[in-house]
């Protein structure tokens, strides 16, 4: 077993990244640049998201969009 080289999700990519969550060694198709996190993280931490805002939204505010 090498230490460095194959993603440890897909385990065929190259490592590109560390997770700094978890520390998981993945490949660019896994990580997420924006967050830094592989993808595993990143459903973990965007599954929670919406929970953690802590504030009711006000009324009429569905449509909100970008
Ligand atoms: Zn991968
Ligand atoms: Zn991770």
């Amino acid at each position: 077993m090498s230490v460095s080289g194959s993603c440890e999700i897909c385990v065929t990519g190259e490592v590109r990244h560390t997770c700094r969550r978890c520390g998981k060694l993945v490949c660019s198709k896994h990580f997420d640049e924006e967050t830094g996190l592989c993808v595993e993280c990143l459903s973990e931490v965007d599954g929670s998201r919406d929970r953690t805002t802590g504030e009711d939204p006000p009324d009429g505010v569905d449509t909100y969009r970008f």
